[in-house]
């Protein structure tokens, strides 16, 4: 069957979130969409775990189903900010994970290094290195995805996420990620000029705030699946079934125009090359 899935979305308990997401609101957008699995957010949060656990029955597939009939799959999303060989690094990843006792598990792991109660997508300080090793140690289909990959500052190939490469930042456990997110603001085309990246599944979601339809499914997995989280696996590891992407026109990414706040200008990627990256309100003072 055909899957539309958005692995990544958050609940009303991570930051700048809409407080008015429930798991009916996301169902009844995503249908409206066309998503038919959806990622569940911040499965650390404690208060939307609760919710998740009365709104969503397993039945041992490892995709949950709502009350009206609706697909789910654990999904949750960390902040680690740490220093590597003396450099500062910050990352985000998104987790999923096959059912609620292994989510248990991983909450129980990152409460002996953090708060989880505080945001539906908790900051640690340990590396990612760390966070392989803990949750290889929980579960193998625990699925670690480094997300929005190309986002400047917490995006695994951002200029100021203190990576350039997966082995980089997952050093002798760069073999455990099999994808990675591309984001709102690169597509497949933009991601396939980098050879080192053919090995990985280039995943994207919508990473939605809110649930209204123009947000949830923006970005979408389609896969040619059975519905289970073996097969998910196996899309995202192997691509067995794993069809395409479908994608916002990168340009709406809010990361393709470069400028300074603090002297008002806004340079289109031809305009900044014409000027060899100089801002022209500093190059004016200068003069
Ligand atoms: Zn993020
Ligand atoms: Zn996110």
């Amino acid at each position: 069957m055909n899957l539309i899935a958005d692995l990544q979305i958050h609940s009303r308990f991570s930051r700048a979130t809409s407080s008015a997401i429930t798991i009916q609101n996301l169902e009844k957008y995503a249908r409206l969409k066309g998503v038919n699995l959806l990622g569940t957010g911040d499965f650390t949060h404690p208060k939307w775990l609760a919710e998740l656990k009365q709104e969503l029955k397993e039945d041992g597939s490892g995709i949950l189903t709502s009350k009206s009939g609706f697909h789910f799959v654990l999904q949750g999303e960390i902040s680690n900010i740490y220093t590597q060989d003396g450099k500062a690094r910050r990352i985000h990843t998104l987790l999923l994970a096959r059912n609620f006792d292994v989510v248990e598990q991983i909450n129980n792991a990152l409460l002996k290094k953090g708060r989880l109660d505080y945001d539906g997508r908790p900051i640690f300080g340990f590396s990612c290195i760390e966070l392989v090793e803990m949750m290889k140690e929980i579960d193998d289909d625990i699925e670690i995805i480094p997300a929005h990959s190309w986002t400047p500052w917490y995006g695994i190939f951002g200029s100021m996420s203190g990576f350039d490469s997966v082995e980089e930042c997952f050093k002798e456990y760069a073999n455990k990620i099999h994808a990675i997110e591309t984001g709102l603001s690169s597509d497949p085309a933009m991601n396939w000029r980098l050879s080192s990246l053919d090995k990985y599944t280039l995943l994207s979601s919508s990473d939605a705030h809110s649930f209204w339809p123009w947000r949830l499914g923006r970005e979408a997995n389609v896969f040619d699946i059975g519905l289970s989280y073996d097969a998910l696996l196996d899309a995202i590891r192997q691509r067995k079934g794993f069809v395409e992407t479908i994608e916002m026109w990168p340009h709406e990414g809010k990361y393709h125009y470069t400028g300074h706040r603090n002297c008002n200008v806004v340079l289109s990627p031809k305009e900044s090359i014409k000027l060899k990256n100089i801002c022209p309100a500093r190059n004016a003072e200068s003069h």
